[in-house]
């Protein structure tokens, strides 16, 4: 058999045969928001020397890429409040390998970064907005001011990153009545408006359990609103969001079901937490530590098999059936 974790191999595979090429790098744990169901309101952030430093990241960020990964989404906490985030877009956009550059935001800060970032070269990004109600939408964020993430909209359309990709969480008692008025939204708008399941991790664990509402009653919401869903024919079998139109729409929709709906089978994905661990899944604690080998001076070749043998130990997937509930991180520390 073929050494696959040679230093030559150009792809990862982990053991259930799955092709890890995409990688998410969490930028920082914090954030200038505080939503309910991604953390605590009285969380501590990391100290800045804890996290992973801008020359590291592209170092690991070459790592995997001489690895086969060609997709590289920035995430946190919130990317854009982690100083240089420009210069880090400018450096991995030079990593050879790497196709696509993509950013996961609150939008928050988008209004004057959209045009820097795409500059400096990334190519799509996903905001995450709750709720249309001003109201709502700092209930749920504990803080947010909906005007800036309707204006990173806008900054983020003029900049070019298309196809422009809206995420809510749909949480109970917050916005699950709200979901159709978020839905209309893509029928004059080409954007992919997406519909997540929450997701149960770390200290907020309990509330999201509480609050979660399955995808098929968000659809079954919007269609009772809106009119039948059709199934639209362009599905990436690796997007977790499996696309949907309503009739005469100029945009789409998408529901992440990772509770209800797993879609371990099509996962293509690691992640690299602020603090240097290789996560293997977003839902389970399996790490592998990077930043220390990384200080100690592990060479390229070193790293390279570090981060290859711990991607063929990929657990296949979450044990949510099981009540088995990842507890070392909150969401905002891993990035989605
Ligand atoms: N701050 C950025 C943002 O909010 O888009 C990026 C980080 S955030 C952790 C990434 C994504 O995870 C967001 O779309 C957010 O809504 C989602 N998210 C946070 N907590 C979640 C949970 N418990 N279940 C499902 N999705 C969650
Ligand atoms: Fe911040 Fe994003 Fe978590 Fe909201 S979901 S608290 S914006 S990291």
């Amino acid at each position: 058999m073929a050494d696959i974790f040679a230093d030559n191999a150009e792809a990862m595979y982990d053991s259930y045969g799955r092709h890890l090429h995409y990688l998410r790098v969490s930028l920082t744990d914090a954030c200038n928001l505080r939503c309910i169901y991604c953390m605590p309101e009285d969380i501590v952030f990391r100290s800045q020397a804890t996290l992973l430093q801008a020359d590291e990241i592209l170092t690991l960020v070459r790592v995997a890429a001489s690895l086969g990964v060609d997709k590289i989404r920035l995430t946190g906490g919130e990317p854009t409040v982690r100083r240089g985030v420009v210069d880090l877009v400018r450096g991995i956009r030079t990593v050879p390998g790497i196709r696509r550059i993509a950013m996961t935001t609150n939008g928050i800060r988008l209004a004057e970064l959209a045009g820097p970032l795409v500059a400096a070269g990334l190519d799509q990004v996903n905001i995450s907005i709750d709720s249309l109600d001003p109201t709502k939408f700092r209930r749920i964020t504990r803080r947010g001011d909906l005007t800036d993430v309707w204006r990173g909209i806008e900054a983020a359309e003029t900049a070019g990153l298309r196809p422009l990709k809206l995420n809510c969480v749909v949480t109970r008692g917050f916005n699950d009545l709200e979901v159709a008025d978020l839905a209309r939204l893509t029928l004059d708008h080409p954007w992919h408006v997406r519909f997540i399941e929450m997701m149960p991790l770390g200290k907020v664990a309990d509330f999201q359990q509480s609050q979660v509402v399955p995808s098929a009653e968000t659809r079954a919401r919007i269609e009772a609103e809106l009119g039948p869903l059709t199934l639209a024919p362009e599905h990436d079998g690796h997007d977790p969001a499996r696309p949907y139109r309503l009739a005469g729409a100029l945009g789409q929709l998408g529901f992440i079901s990772s509770v209800t709906e797993p879609f371990c089978e099509g996962c293509t994905r690691l992640r690299l937490t602020a603090d240097g661990k290789l996560r293997l899944c977003l839902l389970r604690d399996d790490e592998v530590d990077l930043l220390t080998p990384l200080r100690a001076g592990a060479d390229f070749a070193a790293l390279r098999r570090i981060v290859a043998e711990a991607a063929f130990r990929k657990p296949w997937g979450h044990r949510l059936e099981e009540h088995d509930i990842a507890m070392s991180r909150e969401m905002s520390q891993i990035g989605g």
